[in-house]
């Protein structure tokens, strides 16, 4: 820049290197200054790769969904503000009025409540249904429904949708199946390889691995699907910040060691568990003693993933003492980090539910469910005995 046209507002430019960055550069620019308005019109028309505006598209969210494209194995997916909001686009990129979707009845529960409250409001109507049965998930098919959307595993109780089956009653009543594969990762199951069309994730969780990203990713096969998809997501302003996906990209690359390590020590935690007095059932899709482990293991490859859930014997007075007894081990309603985290669901994520209905579901005052961690396995399993045997005492107290 010479003299007469330097200014202190002015941008420097980016200083020359022969060399290059290992490391994906952080762009927080909410805008790209364009040559011209031909080089522009360009640009929008796809014509010349370029970003020109930040909640169009910026180059930290295209690195971060190009590499879940490739767990995945999918192309062209888009990152979204949260995994609420990839849940959002697929409603309303894909879905008009009068439409109706069939959804699993143990969702997470945040798309449960936009499924019965907030999406009704707006012209659209649902059905939950139990997924482990595609029977029943057939029976409620109607003359309006679009859509099935469904997650392979249910929280808090670990069962298994009936994904076979329910991929074969898509395709038979030619209706969009849509996967939340938050709670399996692409390395237990890939639903596109599975007959999915759409398949999300809440980037927040696993993916991301350290509790300090809120990010959710979307992509359909089908091309077309896809545009739309993407549309929603610039159009109703559901994009993500570059800030956060550059830390989930970071968190990312160790994506597979941690799900190897915190796999390992789930599997060895539920054992472990199982043999305690005071722990009246242990639920991990890897064990013998599962409802779905024959479908488990046909479906998952071997990768049981890192959620375990128990029942203590005692009710809510145990469950107080054992969180009380365990402050090392987060009691956080969330799941995926590299920390084991606890949550007790029949006071968070159950809570909405009366008593009867969470009975129904085996959810009772002494049930938690555990996000297992990297951490050291003989210390979790011995700050899991201390708790546990803090919640048998307080019980019989
Ligand atoms: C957490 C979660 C979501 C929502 O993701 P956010 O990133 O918190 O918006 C959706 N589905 C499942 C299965 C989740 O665990």
């Amino acid at each position: 820049m010479d003299d007469h046209h330097k200014s202190i507002v002015r941008r420097s430019k980016v200083p020359q290197s022969a060399s290059r960055p290992v490391v994906t550069p952080l762009y927080p620019s909410v805008v790209y200054a364009s040559e011209s308005p031909d080089q522009l019109d360009a640009i929008y028309e796809g014509e010349l790769a370029g970003y020109s505006y930040a909640r169009e598209g910026h180059p930290n969210a295209t690195v971060l969904a190009e590499k879940i494209d490739w767990l995945e194995g999918a192309s062209g997916g888009c990152i979204t503000g949260s995994g609420m909001a990839a849940v959002s686009a697929v409603f309303l990129g894909l879905l008009g009025v009068g439409d109706h979707i069939l959804a699993g009845d143990q969702l997470y529960g945040r798309t449960l409540r936009l499924l019965t409250q907030d999406l009704p409001r707006m012209g659209f109507s649902a059905d939950l249904v139990d997924a482990t049965n595609a029977e029943a998930m057939e029976a409620a098919i109607g003359p309006n429904t679009k859509m099935i959307f469904v997650e392979v595993v249910a929280n808090p109780t670990l069962r298994l949708a009936d994904m076979e089956g329910i991929a074969k009653l898509a395709r038979k009543h030619n209706l969009l199946l849509v996967v939340d594969n938050t709670f399996t990762t692409p390395r237990a199951y890939r639903p596109l390889e599975h007959g999915a069309d759409v398949v999300l994730h809440s980037i927040t969780k696993l993916l991301a691995g350290h509790s300090d990203v809120t990010l959710g990713y979307v992509v359909a096969k089908d091309k077309s699907r896809n545009q739309l998809l993407n549309e929603a997501v610039v159009t109703w302003g559901l994009t993500p910040s570059p800030w956060e996906c550059w830390l989930a990209e970071r968190g990312l690359h160790s994506f597979d060691l941690r799900f190897e390590r915190v796999q390992a020590n789930a599997a060895a935690l539920a054992e472990f568990l199982a043999g305690r007095s005071g722990v009246a059932q242990v639920l991990y899709p890897g064990r013998a003693d599962h409802p779905d482990h024959a479908r488990a293991k046909t479906m998952l490859g071997g990768n049981f993933g890192n959620m375990v859930s128990f029942r203590l014997a005692g009710g809510r007075r145990a469950a107080n003492a054992l969180t009380r007894a365990a402050p090392y081990l987060a009691f956080a309603p969330t799941l995926g980090d590299i920390g084991t985290t606890l949550s007790h669901p029949a006071s968070s994520s159950h809570r909405g539910l009366t008593p009867r209905e969470r009975e129904a579901l085996g959810i009772t005052e002494g049930f938690f469910r555990v996000s297992v961690g990297i951490e050291d396995v003989e210390q979790l399993k011995r700050e899991f005995g201390i708790a546990i045997l803090a919640a048998k005492k307080a019980e019989h107290a």
